[in-house]
């Protein structure tokens, strides 16, 4: 997809993640698409502008846009919520667990977007949409 935007697209994997099938690796040589092993130590710039990045091998590779995926991290106020309320997460630690209305464990407490694992900003609105509707719903009933 990303091939849609440019035809300078380089691809670079840290050492520790294990990269795919053989197939997805054709799919990037059949693509010209070049894969560099190795963990960036440095992003190069010019007031801001990316122009290089240098990985462990010490060479410079040249680039103009960064595109990266950081690490799944659970954010340190989920953290502080699953110790002081007892809010419920997924095995990973990363998601907040929901029902299909965003509520959580917790009642009157709502998790929506990237950090209830969904996709996209649209999905973060749809969600969005949802915990409101719950929270008016109360409103109503109780
Ligand atoms: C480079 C990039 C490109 C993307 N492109 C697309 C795209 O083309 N289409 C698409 O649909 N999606 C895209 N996304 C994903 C999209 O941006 C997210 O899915 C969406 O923004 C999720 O919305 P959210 O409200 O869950 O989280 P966010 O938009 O991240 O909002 C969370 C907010 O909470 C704030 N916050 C965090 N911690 C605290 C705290 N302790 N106290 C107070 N505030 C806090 C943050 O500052 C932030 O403003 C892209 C994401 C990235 C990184």
């Amino acid at each position: 997809m990303a091939g849609n935007w440019t035809s300078k697209i380089k691809v670079f994997i840290p050492p520790n993640v294990e990269v795919g099938s053989s197939l997805y690796k054709n799919e990037l040589s059949k693509l010209d698409i070049p894969v560099y092993r190795g963990i960036i130590t440095n992003v190069n710039h010019t007031n801001t502008k990316v122009e290089s990045v240098t990985p462990d091998s010490g060479e410079k590779i040249e680039v103009d846009t960064l595109w990266w995926i950081p690490s799944k991290r659970p954010s340190p106020l989920i953290q502080r919520l699953v110790e002081n309320l007892g809010l419920e997460v997924d095995e990973q630690q990363c998601n907040v667990k929901t029902d299909q209305m965003q509520q959580t464990n917790v009642k009157g407490l709502f998790a929506v977007g990237d950090i209830a694992g969904s996709m996209g900003a649209l999905a973060a609105a749809h969600d969005s949409g949802k915990a409101a509707t719950s929270i008016v719903h109360e409103w109503y009933h109780h």
